[in-house]
């Protein structure tokens, strides 16, 4: 089988194309071609007729396939889900604001961290996607709204909170980071996207060496240990207080701050003792919290609080000075909120 174009940062297919001794101005023309344009055809444009017929014999250009795609009539979120050749499938959810788009994407299929909130954690981990398979959902949501849409395909803002945890597909994801980066193709900018994770530390490890500037959101949940530890699994292996440590040595921009996500559980984490406690482990940090209240799924054990007991809480933490926003459900009615995507059938 042939590898996928889509599994190559730049750097990488500039290599190939230097080792086949092809007309080194093909790498910035095939990544324009497949990455700004998002064409489905061949590259013909400005290459050399040896370049394309090695490119064709060489990668495979094969993407995932879009199975079925709702869309919100609340929001106008779309969700996607995608079929991979070996027949596994992912979620993907564009997420509009003012006609544009955030893009949240899957890591992984199924997800090995089986925190007890989370619709995904409930499929298990199934394996790793690819690089080709990460970028794969981004260009082909693109392409649908295109079609659907037309005018609208602008996606401004990609986030790493789709099924999986990013940071234990470190590699993948970091090329997939690269390629979205990269001048040369979408050249999102570094700002714009967001890993989130659950606190997974052999990838925090990796952070300011590999994928400096990109924004790192943490999934905390409680400042407590052991609530944590039920809600987390891997807190107990990768506890709040080491994880914590080592964010603060991740050095960030002027005006970067971590984004800290709290999911509000009705008689569980949101009370104002966890509100103070959060308020007083970040306490000094750029931090910017996000309030999740709790999004249910078929099956699931937690209820979300009513929106008063939400506004107590973020009272509570406004006392602290920390920026805190209560995040608006959006996608619901499709299941395509946070913590509701789930691809087993
Ligand atoms: N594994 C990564 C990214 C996936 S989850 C992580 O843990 O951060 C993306 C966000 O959705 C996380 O903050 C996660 O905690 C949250 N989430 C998961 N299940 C949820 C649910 N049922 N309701 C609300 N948010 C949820």
């Amino acid at each position: 089988m042939k590898p996928s174009f889509y599994d190559l940062n730049y750097s990488d297919l500039e290599i190939v194309i230097q080792q086949n001794n092809l007309n080194h101005s093909a790498a910035s023309v095939l990544f324009n071609w497949h990455y700004k344009k998002k064409q489905t055809a061949q590259c013909l444009d400005n290459i050399a007729q040896c370049s394309v017929v090695f490119v064709q014999n060489t990668f495979d250009f094969s993407l995932p396939e879009i199975d079925t795609v709702h869309e919100s009539k609340n929001d106008r979120a779309v969700k996607f889900l995608f079929t991979l050749k070996d027949q596994h499938k992912v979620e993907t959810v564009l997420i509009p604001f003012h006609n544009k788009y955030s893009i949240c994407l899957s890591s992984q299929v199924g997800c090995a961290m089986n925190c007890s909130f989370c619709f995904t954690g409930t499929q298990g981990l199934k394996r790793h996607l690819t690089t080709s398979e990460i970028v794969g959902q981004f260009i082909q949501a693109w392409r649908w709204l295109a079609n659907h849409r037309p005018g609208e395909q602008r996606i401004l803002n990609i986030v790493f909170m789709g099924q999986g945890e990013p940071l234990h597909n470190f590699d993948a994801v970091k090329k997939a980071c690269e390629i979205f980066l990269s001048q040369h193709g979408t050249s999102i900018g570094v700002q714009k996207i967001t890993i989130s994770t659950a606190g997974y530390m052999p990838g925090l490890k990796r952070w300011s060496e590999e994928i400096p500037g990109v924004n790192l959101a943490l999934s905390l949940h409680s400042p407590f240990e052991e609530k944590r530890n039920e809600l987390i699994p891997i807190n107990k292996k990768y506890p709040l207080e080491d994880v914590l440590a080592a964010i603060d040595q991740i050095p960030l921009n002027k005006k970067q701050f971590i984004t800290y996500e709290y999911i509000l559980i009705k008689d569980f984490n949101d009370t104002p003792e966890d509100a103070k406690q959060l308020g007083t482990i970040l306490t000094g940090k750029s931090a910017y919290i996000n309030l999740i209240p709790f999004n249910s799924f078929p099956g699931s054990k937690y209820q979300r609080p009513d929106l008063d007991k939400i506004e107590q809480f973020k009272a509570v933490l406004d006392t602290f000075k920390i920026p805190t926003l209560i995040r608006s459900t959006k996608g619901d009615d499709v299941l395509a909120a946070c913590g509701q995507l789930n691809s087993k059938n």
